[in-house]
């Protein structure tokens, strides 16, 4: 399996500037085919499209400062226009997992940029890694990769910081877990309760977030493109890679540790989208990352070999008690604990939730029902660590 391995590293003015002008020739290469695509009836080979906006582009006066970058990446923008549509076309044909994927988008110069190398554009030496035509770059190796790269991506992040993006082949680890089986039920107030009666408790966002809104407020009277403007664009980015490292921290700890010790982990398949129009809610759940921690659990658990499970959203969890199955009905969202009136056992609602949760994933109860394997999350390389927790 595919795996990212992310290091930040600081170009030098020269290089920020040869990188800015291969972002650019990059953003015009896709651009440029993509405009080709979208007026053709059928889609040109990856071949004829480098024809066109590559090396016959180059011949032109307008294109000609494409020579003064590698090439490598600009192929690899057409090859990768090519991906997105074919993602595209299988999500449509339903031949494609997950989320539903859109056409392919055009660029913009404002943003994250990024550029992509393919063997023979980059190499490493000792801890330094060449770009062609781009030079040394020396980044900061929070881990060792465990394989050679098949590709690195260049990027450039809305906060201005730079990372390199490796791709490696990695193997799946067999090494047994502690325990047989979890069930997780995942909440606002605390984030994940699980069936051992274990909790983890999200780290607090809202004075980040409070930031956030008022620095956004701040720019919505501002001139567009004016300096002032883009100081405050800046900071909103910054602010916003705060929250996003925090968390990010968070649930891969969480999600190693759930994952390393147990065989098989149960989750409830929440409807975010759903949950997400009420507004109310809204900003305190796109906070959480229920499905980051989701994608995460699943990609560690292929790579550690684990059984990851997802039940229907349906299934009453919190309307049933786990010790005798007895079925007590819909209780207001402000309970806490139940006492079941048919065994006396007094339940805390997650952690009773939590239970039935890893009950129904593991098919001990016939009453519930288990949702089938077609509902995975795809995720392409998503198990990379947060390798990249350095200061701003
Ligand atoms: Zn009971």
């Amino acid at each position: 399996m595919k795996a990212r391995y992310q290091f930040r590293f600081y170009p030098t003015d020269q290089q920020q500037q040869s990188l800015a002008q291969l972002f650019g020739c990059v953003r015009v290469v896709w651009n440029d085919a993509l405009a080709i695509c979208k007026q053709t009836e059928k889609l040109p080979s990856n071949n004829d499209l480098q024809k066109l906006v590559i090396t016959q582009a180059k011949k032109t006066l307008d294109r000609s400062w494409l020579s003064d970058v590698s090439n490598i990446p600009l192929q690899q923008s057409v090859a990768d226009l090519g991906v997105a549509y074919k993602n595209f076309f299988d999500s449509l044909k339903g031949k494609r997992k997950g989320k539903k994927v859109g056409t392919p988008k055009f660029k913009k110069k404002t943003g994250r940029q990024s550029a992509r190398f393919r063997i023979g554009g980059f190499s490493i030496k000792g801890d330094e890694v060449y770009l062609a035509k781009i030079g040394n770059v020396k980044p900061v190796w929070s881990r060792q990769l465990p394989s050679a790269p098949t590709s690195v991506t260049v990027i450039k992040d809305c906060a201005n910081r730079y990372f390199l993006s490796f791709v490696v082949e990695i193997e799946p680890i067999h090494i047994d877990a502690k325990n047989q089986s979890i069930g997780i039920d995942l909440g606002i107030k605390t984030f994940a309760v699980m069936s051992n009666s274990e909790t983890a408790v999200s780290p607090n966002y809202s004075k980040k977030d409070r930031k956030i809104r008022k620095l956004q407020r701040k720019l919505a009277r501002q001139q567009k493109g004016s300096l002032r403007r883009e100081i405050s664009r800046l900071k909103i980015a910054k602010q916003h890679n705060r929250i996003a490292d925090t968390r990010k921290d968070f649930l891969h700890k969480l999600s190693t540790k759930i994952v390393s010790e147990n065989q098989t982990i149960v989750l409830e398949d929440l409807n975010v989208s759903g949950m997400v129009k009420n507004r109310k809610l809204a900003r305190v759940i796109s906070l959480q990352g229920w499905r980051e921690f989701r994608v995460l659990c699943e990609a560690k658990s292929e790579k550690l070999n684990r059984d990851f499970r997802v039940i229907n959203r349906w299934e009453p969890t919190s309307q049933t008690c786990s010790c005798c199955g007895y079925r007590w009905g819909k209780i207001d969202l402000s309970v806490r604990s139940v006492l079941c009136l048919n065994c006396n056992i007094e339940h805390d609602r997650d952690e009773n939730a939590s239970r039935n949760i890893e009950m129904v994933g593991m098919g001990h109860r016939h009453d519930l029902k288990r949702t089938g394997s077609d509902c995975q999350t795809t995720s392409v390389a998503s198990c990379c660590e947060p390798s990249r927790i350095t200061a701003l």
